[in-house]
């Protein structure tokens, strides 16, 4: 998530003395909490910079953060994942408003909404990962429509898991710049990365620049590298996977020659 006081320049003493003033109510002890100042910077920014704070700059997702392979079915908790590829997208014909299904025939009557012109929903489906391990996570149409794809990106997202092993996400926050920022993955990806494995894997790429998915799989397990392989795909040119189909990836092109040698 973004510093607030980093990207805006703040003086936290400044915000906190302007927070006792301006809202004595709460922030009336001696120290404000962390997530208050936090919450006061964001007031501050609007009515003292005159500026609204972006969306995906405020952290709506707080409290502990399970690791992927801890999550169990049925449990409502956070994660924090860096999403690798899209492997299925599926679309039904809904409410524009409540997303209820549809029939495709006949009259379109919401029995919430009434009379309504129905619309195409899409739920998205990508796998993710944190150091601890592989998920399956998916997109309900409401954040499908507002996030058109999210991979490359690292996102705190807070979901269940259901029983057919896909972790269904209620609400992310993207864990950098706005959505139509440069990927910040080589900053926010660190902490899932160890260094010497992206190097190994890059220098493979550039000597093997079309390597199908099973041979990295292959390459990934013989290597015993602990890197998730789409933190490891993300971290060696995202964008440029995001045409990749599922069959073959599209490597990010360098300035040497990428023919074998
Ligand atoms: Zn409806």
């Amino acid at each position: 998530m973004v510093d607030l006081f980093k990207k805006y320049n703040l003086n936290k003493d400044e915000v906190a003395v302007w927070a006792k003033k301006n809202y004595p109510n709460v922030a009336s002890e001696e120290t404000i909490s962390p997530a208050l100042l936090n919450l006061m910077a964001q007031l501050y920014i609007r009515e003292v910079i005159g500026e609204l704070v972006e969306p995906t700059d405020i952290e709506t997702i707080t409290g502990p953060v399970t690791p992927a392979s801890d999550v169990k079915e049925g449990e409502w908790v956070n994660i924090q994942v860096a999403i690798g590829r899209k492997i299925r997208e599926t679309t039904y014909m809904g409410c524009p408003l409540c997303y209820r299904s549809l029939p495709k025939e006949g009259p379109s009557t919401c029995q919430v909404d009434g009379p309504v012109e129905p619309k195409a929903h899409t739920w998205t489906r990508y796998i993710a990962a944190d150091n601890s391990g592989e998920i399956m996570v998916s997109l309900p149409p409401r954040l499908s429509s507002e996030h058109k794809d999210l991979m490359g990106r690292v996102v705190k997202a807070r979901g269940v898991l259901n029983d057919q092993g896909e972790f269904n996400m209620q609400s992310i926050n993207i864990m950098g710049a706005g959505t139509g920022e440069p990927l910040p993955l080589k900053e926010k990806a660190k902490e899932f990365v160890d260094e010497a494995e992206v190097q190994l894997f890059t220098n493979m790429l550039k000597t093997f620049p079309s390597m199908s998915e099973e041979d990295l799989n292959k390459w990934h397990s013989f290597q015993k590298i602990k890197t998730p392989l789409s933190v490891l795909l993300a971290r060696s040119g995202a964008e440029e996977f995001e045409e990749a189909n599922q069959k073959r990836f599209r490597f990010p092109r360098t300035e040497q020659p990428s023919d074998q040698n």
